[in-house]
């Protein structure tokens, strides 16, 4: 499956929040999980596979982290690294984010489940709800590294 790539205007819209998690929820759960792996993502939205709906996965590693209307909660401390985005293949961003994130969001049973992250899964976390809510890496880049991109410098 292709995903949206920067510039479609599904990823600018913020998404349908997930009424019921029911059979077809967790088959699409499971489909993403497994475009993901697919592209080598270490995340994937559902905007990104043009379904507009409030959830994402996630495994940077750790296993799948499954975020159904997810809502940070907590973030603290900064770290700042570069960033990609299969949206934005090719593209890599030094992007600023909480080092520690603690997010609320219901699970493949829709219980609502609070998930605590670190370092790069707390990145990628704020990444997907950034997704989720129709924010990409390049509208946090620095204005220098917006305007290479933008004109190809
Ligand atoms: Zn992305």
């Amino acid at each position: 499956m292709e995903i949206k790539k920067y510039g479609e205007r599904i990823l600018r819209k913020k998404t349908r929040p997930v009424a019921e998690v029911n059979d077809e929820i967790r088959q699409l759960v499971a489909f993403m999980v497994k475009e993901m792996y697919a592209h080598q993502g270490v995340g994937l939205a559902a905007n990104q596979i043009g379904i507009d709906l409030n959830l994402a996965v996630v495994d940077v590693g750790n296993g799948v982290r499954i975020l159904i209307n997810p809502k940070i909660l907590k973030a603290e401390g900064q770290t700042v690294e570069e960033e990609g985005c299969l949206s934005l293949p090719g593209k890599f961003f030094k992007i600023k984010r909480p080092q520690y994130v603690e997010v609320e969001a219901l699970d493949r049973f829709g219980r609502l489940k609070k998930i605590k992250a670190q370092d790069y899964e707390a990145r990628a976390f704020c990444h997907e709800i950034d997704h989720l809510n129709g924010r990409l890496i390049i509208d946090k880049a620095g204005f220098w590294q917006r305007l290479k991109y933008r004109f190809k410098l």
